[in-house]
């Protein structure tokens, strides 16, 4: 009998969610092959890692010819790329769903066409389009970069229209280059994001619904399930798979929300694993690293239901104790092999708890044994 040959994957990016693919992929009998702008990324200890540009069609469709599929750590490949290697090879999720989701105004524009309420918004590309909006839709408000902006990056605040001007001189260059969006602050009572994974079937199945904390835009720490009423949930839930349908969405990818009183509004979806998703490692039946993998590959899905409550929490410019942390029962750490800098995530670990109850507890003795108190407190019931 002939063994089948194992599946490779090429991963575009090469950071901590790459790295996590890989170690969910590997007990699938995956290969994978690691594509990045630089060698030394984080995944690096765990898969070949080939560096070159995103422009370089040569190695990449060398790879491509060599993969099963290829699908992104790293979501803001160029779009022109994902579409000529869509041409050779199977790319997942599509390139259509990543270029929307790399841009601001079509992914908000497109969750309206769903169904799914926004923040009012204007596209803006000049000073005197940025007037016009602030006009339009008042202030407080967010100026954002439509295109690259990550973990709070790419955005300026404008506390009422005398601050346009400050405004245009944070943003005004990229606006030249990509454009920018100008969304009314919404003043939400939490964040929430639904992850999620489609096959190619259109077998489609969320995780129980997280809720998030962010510090300065990125996010600190999140919690699931999100104690939400159910209409809410099944709500997020629906508005999910409408956006996954309209896009024809194959792998996992993660759709953030705002809260405000009875009513859900779309911030942003990101083509891909996600850090809010974190807590399904070690908090649900099936990862949402070995749910992209069987999504890609074409497997069955497996089981996204929630093992017990789960708190996440980010490391963000260094480590801190692993053995503090983890002399709390059913806690789970999980280093990035990354060098410490700030602002960077370094590692995430993860705390779960037979009920909410022992979770609260177990949170709050993580906070007074670990002074982590700022980090919980937002959390705590
Ligand atoms: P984003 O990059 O759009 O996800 O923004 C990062 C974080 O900034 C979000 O998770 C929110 O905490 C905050 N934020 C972004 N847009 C808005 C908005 N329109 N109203 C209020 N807060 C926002």
């Amino acid at each position: 009998m002939n063994t089948p040959a194992p599946a490779t994957i090429c991963i575009l990016g090469g950071g901590q969610l790459a790295r996590m693919m890989v170690l969910a992929g590997a007990p699938l009998g995956v290969h994978f092959q690691v594509v990045d702008t630089h060698a030394d990324v984080c995944a690096a200890p765990l898969a070949p890692v080939t560096a070159t540009r995103w422009d370089d069609l040569v190695t990449l469709g060398r790879l491509a010819a060599q993969a099963q599929v290829i699908t992104f750590d790293y979501e803001n490949v160029p779009a022109e790329t994902a579409r000529w290697l869509a041409g050779r090879s199977h790319v997942a999720p599509n390139p259509h769903a990543l270029a929307t989701a790399q841009d601001r105004l079509a992914e908000k524009t497109l969750f309206q066409k769903i169904g799914l309420p926004t923040a009012a918004f204007r596209a803006v590309n000049t000073r005197a389009e940025l007037q016009q909006a602030i006009a339009d839709i008042g202030a407080p408000a967010i100026l954002k970069t439509r295109r690259m902006g990550y973990d709070g990056k790419g955005q300026y605040r404008l506390q009422s229209p005398q601050d346009a001007d400050a405004a245009w001189a944070a943003l005004g260059e990229p606006a030249a280059l990509h454009g920018l969006i100008l969304e009314s602050l919404v003043a939400f009572d939490q964040e929430v994001s639904v992850i999620a994974v489609r096959n190619r079937g259109g077998d489609f199945r969320p995780w129980p619904l997280t809720r998030n904390h962010h510090v300065g835009g990125i996010l600190s720490m999140s919690i699931a399930p999100a104690a939400v009423p159910d209409t809410l949930v099944q709500a997020a839930f629906a508005h999910a798979r409408k956006l996954a349908e309209a896009l024809d969405y194959v792998g996992v990818f993660a759709l953030e929300l705002f809260v405000r009183g009875s009513e859900l509004l779309g911030n942003e979806m990101a083509p891909r694993v996600h850090n809010s998703g974190h807590w399904t490692l070690d908090g649900a039946v099936t990862s949402q690293f070995e749910n992209h993998i069987r999504a890609i590959l074409d497997l069955p899905l497996g089981d996204t239901t929630a093992r017990c409550p789960s708190a996440m929490f980010n490391w963000i410019g260094e480590l801190p104790n692993a053995a503090a942390f983890l002399a709390t029962p059913d806690t789970h750490w999980h280093a990035y092999d990354k060098a410490a800098r700030p602002g960077r995530k370094v590692g995430h670990a993860t705390v779960c708890a037979p009920d909410q109850a022992e979770l609260q507890s177990r949170l709050q003795q993580l906070a007074k044994r670990m002074d982590l108190h700022a980090k919980v407190a937002p959390l705590l019931t």
